[in-house]
């Protein structure tokens, strides 16, 4: 049995089998042997080539067949190589002198192959290395494809272990059988813990090592409430933690009777709960927890689950589906966020030293206009069908505004000269998460018709603290007095501007936090779906009154320490289960 301590970035506990998942474009972790496993791994070795071989022959075949020998031939270098006994052998020494696991062999011997190439002064041979490359991937395809497979067609309920997971490949996980995460990095608001939130599932992240320490089909309890790992567990923990589950499900039961009661303070103050999405499917799930629309749809993930570039019928028929489901109700569509932490999978990270202050989301769209127009389009088209807003993410100056509004009048035109069918008097609004915009939230308030704050990036660039790095995840918190007053503010310019304003980041989900929002005058929350029925608990306890009464104090504060111990006694005060 081993104890692993982490982040717990989505709450619940499950108790099932692993899966170790290991990217293609990721470390490969090296993993130690035992003597009497060698000849395994030696064998395991052995069959990828032959299968990495065969599979290679069925594509050249295939290419023929379709476009002639001169394509398929580009590849018999590949089959050359796989079929070349110094390379066959130069792994199957790594194995037997270090004794470790045969992919972290072949990525070894395969770097040392590339390294040859790349120092050809000739340069169709140095252009080779690419080749290397993909026949590696071919390889370790071959030798950790079993998880790969088994992910998409599983048969059983597992969990998912990995060093990171990509947005993209957690959005392509089979929901049905993943029942729980844990990752060696990653913070609270990294993509792959909001994901794993949007779920429902329990999460890890943070964890170090735990990509190495555990191998496909161990045992695992993953805790997400408390942040622990155990690997193994011994009959005592099982029972313990058996139990645990036991009681979960019990709350999850009694918080779904709320789910048709209106979110109303027992003074008969109504507020709205909506939902956060990153895929159109998952709104049944968040109307079904009770939330009244959708306040944040994060439409990059229509990039991140695609390996070529969304078309704008691609956005439109995801839209459209989203418009669907929701019959009448509202949908804030978020404009494309990509860059930093969102990257494409295949287009890996952003190379630029600092990607969280570079050239992403809205920059990139007024950077990329073909892209950002498709998107436009696609929206207004959609709009026809119900209450469609749009909103602009990480707005950090007005020209930035002015300029994506103006890049929204040239699409209406060119719809309009089209005499395409769309609906051009859209709702615009923005996301109010860099404190810039923040700190200017008078002014944004007069050119939009709705705020959106973002405190995971407002967090994140007041407090200088990266939202995906575990090592400062403790400095990371909604409640740091500076970050409040920023959101007291926002919130004040837009009630007296009389625009909408409403808080999509995490902290509108956590209960925590749920009676300061509300009694700093938030009548707005979005959250993920699973977190509807608890923060509604809360609101139908208290009254608008008792929430002043919080904020007023908490606003006196001056750490963040003192704001969480008092909002936790609140809090407990009126629902003593809560936490
Ligand atoms: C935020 O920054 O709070 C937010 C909601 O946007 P995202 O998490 O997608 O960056
Ligand atoms: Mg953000």
């Amino acid at each position: 049995m081993e104890i692993m301590k982490g982040i717990g970035v989505s709450p619940g506990v499950v108790i099932c089998p692993a899966v170790v998942l290991d990217a293609e474009d990721l470390v490969i972790p090296r993993r130690l042997v035992d003597v009497n496993s060698v000849d395994k791994e030696v064998a395991r070795l052995r069959e990828a080539f032959t299968k990495a071989t065969d599979d290679l022959n069925v594509f050249r075949a295939e290419l023929k067949a379709e476009h002639g020998n001169d394509i398929a031939s580009i590849f018999d270098f590949h089959a050359g190589l796989l079929k070349d006994k110094t390379l066959l052998n130069s792994v199957l020494k790594e194995i037997q002198t270090s004794h470790t696991n045969a992919e972290y062999a072949v990525s070894v011997a395969m770097k040392k192959l590339a390294g040859t190439f790349l120092a050809m002064k000739d340069s169709y041979l140095a252009d080779r290395v690419k080749d290397v490359y993909d026949i590696e991937k071919r390889v370790l395809r071959t030798l950790i494809g079993n998880a790969h497979e088994g992910l998409l067609n599983l048969q059983q309920n597992v969990c998912v272990i990995a060093h990171d997971l990509l947005p993209s490949q957690t959005a392509a996980l089979d929901k049905n059988r993943v029942k729980g995460f844990a990752c060696d990095v990653g913070g609270r608001t990294s993509h792959t813990a909001i994901v794993a939130r949007a779920m429902g599932i329990p999460a890890v992240v943070g964890l170090g090592n735990v990509s190495s320490a555990i191998s496909g089909g161990d045992l695992v309890i993953i805790d997400g409430t408390r942040g622990v790992v155990i690997v193994d567990p011994d009959a005592d923990q099982l029972t313990e933690h058996e139990e645990y589950v036991r009681q979960y499900i019990e709350f999850e039961k009694e918080l779904a009777t709320l789910k048709d009661l209106p979110a109303v303070t027992t003074d008969g103050h109504a507020v709205t709960l909506m939902a956060n999405i990153e895929f159109p499917a998952e709104i049944n799930d968040a109307l079904d927890r009770g939330a009244k629309g959708i306040g944040l749809y994060r439409t990059e993930f229509l990039y991140m689950a695609s390996v070529i570039e969304p078309t704008e019928e691609d956005h439109y028929l995801a839209y459209a589906d989203a418009v669907r489901r929701l019959d009448g109700r509202p949908l804030v569509i978020r404009t494309l966020d990509l860059g930093a932490d969102k990257y494409i999978f295949g287009k890996g990270p952003s190379k630029e030293a600092n990607p969280f202050l570079g050239d992403r989301s809205i920059r990139m769209c007024l950077h990329n206009l073909p892209m950002f127009k498709a998107q436009l389009r696609a929206i207004l088209r959609a709009a026809v069908h119900g209450d469609v807003r749009i909103m602009f993410p990480m707005i950090s100056t007005i020209m930035e505004l002015r300029q994506a509004r103006m890049v929204l009048n040239d699409v209406i035109e060119e719809l309009e000269d089209e005499g395409a069918s769309f609906k051009g008097d859209v709702p615009v609004g923005m996301m109010v998460e860099v404190p810039s915009a923040a700190l200017l939230a008078s002014n944004f308030a007069r050119e939009v018709a709705f705020f959106s704050i973002g405190t995971n990036d407002l967090i994140q660039y007041t407090l200088a603290v990266d939202r995906t790095n575990e090592r400062v995840a403790g400095l990371f918190t909604p409640a740091h007095p500076a970050v409040l007053s920023l959101i007291r503010d926002v919130i004040r310019a837009a009630n007296r501007q009389g625009i909408g304003v409403s808080v999509c980041g995490e902290m509108a989900g956590e209960p925590l936090y749920t009676l300061l929002l509300l009694g700093l005058g938030l009548n707005t929350f979005s959250m993920n779906g699973p977190d509807v029925p608890e923060v509604k608990k809360i609101i139908r306890s208290t009254t608008t009154e008792h929430a002043r009464q919080v904020a007023r104090k908490v606003m006196s504060f001056d750490s963040e320490r003192q704001v969480v111990h008092y909002l936790r006694e609140e809090t407990r005060k009126i629902i003593p289960e809560a936490f």
